[in-house]
């Protein structure tokens, strides 16, 4: 008889935290814990970091500068802390632009291989264990609300993970769900439209620039010629109102302009295997018919070609906590500041529903972020970080990017941090605590 190699003989791993997902959020936490001596287990999904940033082409780190209807050229920027750290380094390794215009704003492009590597050099930590190719699929609940880890899936078969906290990193809250703790999903079940990202390459960017100027939210000649188009049915492109990014690569756009939406022109949710089936597909049709138009029409784009696209189309709103606040839409429209504020944000509400997306301007403000939107309504020994936080349908549709969810992982790092060292159960730590341990690191929110 043949003797099998045991490979998927069972094991059951121990940590202080679990993290599930090494998306901003999660490696924000990682790092963080790890700083501060904690053991530390991440996994996710894929063989890189990242998520929608990286898997999803994102382009950009959002919500670092603040909106001004004046824009000179000299960025106002009020994030600071593991953002800014991360940015740093991701810049110094060329990977990240000098910012540029976006409508009122500012952003900055990433290369999303640096991106990897830069999530590589965060997590090269001796504290922390990182599993790639991994999947949660089960929550470990003790008695009907403490969460004790998760079983997670590799080719190596199933195994625990044992951990004092769990954080929810996953973008989906599949922790969450998995544990039966309160969730939901958009606005009565409706999500934002998934987009499939591409970079074009072989774009003569100067003369690109010289037509359509410096702003990536490109001029209503474009949306107007777009309209046209799809009139005459030469084109069926279905979002007029585009974003083109300039990279840190020569001669390269990155495109964030598909729309995609079920056959009914319902979004489409990618919790749902079909829907999300449905979105690969037609994002993939879509972006070649956009490459085309541009290839056609837009001055630079004569030569141009796609290079690639996200490893998946890239997702803005699934499920999320329902958690001990919920960050109201108008909390954002006002610039509301809380005293457990632990992040804050200057990213106006830019909702991707309907015929084209709405963007809602906060000028010369910010607000804030309080820690009770990472708690859910029950539960204990676990947090959520990053886009899956409490908050109503359009506060997360500014709530959600990337400079943001750096900054909530920072901040439930620290949160998980004391809740370790004071032996506070996590659902009973203080925001204007945490806010305090975020000022000595940086994150500058006083
Ligand atoms: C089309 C699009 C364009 C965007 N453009 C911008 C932009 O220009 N600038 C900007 O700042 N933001 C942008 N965003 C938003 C931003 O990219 C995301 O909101 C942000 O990256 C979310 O970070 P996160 O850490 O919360 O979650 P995610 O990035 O979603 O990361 C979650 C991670 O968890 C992993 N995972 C999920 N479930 C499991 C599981 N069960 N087990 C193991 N691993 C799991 C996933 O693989 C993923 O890596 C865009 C988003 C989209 C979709």
């Amino acid at each position: 008889m043949i003797k099998q190699l045991d490979v998927r003989k069972n094991e059951t791993l121990f940590a202080d935290v679990l993290i599930v997902g090494g998306g901003a959020a999660g490696v924000a936490a990682a790092h963080t814990l790890a700083s501060e001596n904690k053991k530390v287990i991440i996994v996710e999904k894929y063989g890189f970091c990242g998520g929608g940033a990286v898997a999803g082409l994102s382009g950009t780190i959002c919500g670092m500068y603040e909106a001004s209807e004046k824009l000179t050229n000299k960025p106002k920027q009020s994030v600071f802390g593991f953002t800014d750290k991360f940015a740093k380094v991701m810049s110094e390794k060329g990977g990240l632009s000098e910012p540029v215009k976006y409508g009122k704003t500012f952003t900055r492009v990433h290369d999303p291989l640096v991106w990897r590597e830069t999530a590589d050099f965060f997590l090269n930590n001796k504290n922390i264990t990182i599993i790639f190719h991994a999947i949660a699929t089960h929550a470990l609940v003790e008695g009907k609300e403490k969460i004790e880890g998760a079983v997670i899936w590799t080719k190596q078969g199933s195994f625990e993970v044992r951990s004092k906290i769990t954080i929810d990193a996953s973008g989906d809250a599949d922790v969450i769900a998995m544990s039966g703790l309160p969730n939901f999903i958009g606005d009565n079940g409706k999500v934002q439209n998934p987009t499939m990202i591409f970079r074009l390459l072989n774009v003569n960017v100067k003369k690109f620039k010289e037509k359509y100027g410096e702003n990536t939210i490109m001029p209503i000649e474009v949306t107007d010629l777009i309209i046209k188009m799809n009139k005459l049915k030469k084109y069926n492109l279905p979002r007029a109102k585009i974003w083109l990014f300039p990279t840190t690569r020569e001669n390269e756009l990155i495109c964030n302009c598909t729309r995609i939406i079920g056959l009914n022109g319902e979004e489409l949710n990618s919790l749902y295997w079909k829907d999300f089936t449905m979105a690969e597909i037609q994002g993939r049709s879509q972006i070649r018919e956009y490459a085309k138009f541009f290839k056609e029409n837009l001055i630079g784009c004569e030569n141009s070609f796609v290079n690639d696209t996200g490893v998946q189309v890239g997702i803005r709103q699934t499920r999320q906590v329902d958690g001990k606040y919920k960050l109201k839409n108008n909390d954002v429209v006002k610039g509301k500041k809380f005293k457990t504020g632990i992040a804050r944000s200057p990213w106006p509400i830019e909702l991707h529903s309907g015929q084209k997306p709405k963007v809602e301007w906060l000028i010369d403000d910010v607000y804030e972020i309080p820690l009770d939107c990472f708690k859910p309504k029950k539960g204990k020994g676990i947090y959520v970080a990053g886009r899956c936080l409490s908050a109503e349908h359009e506060a997360v549709a500014s709530a959600r990017v990337t400079a943001q969810c750096f900054s909530y992982g920072h901040a439930i790092g620290h949160a998980s941090v004391l809740s370790l060292n004071e032996k506070i159960d996590t659902d009973k730590i203080d925001g204007a605590e945490i806010r305090k341990i975020l000022n000595n690191d940086g994150a500058q929110l006083d």
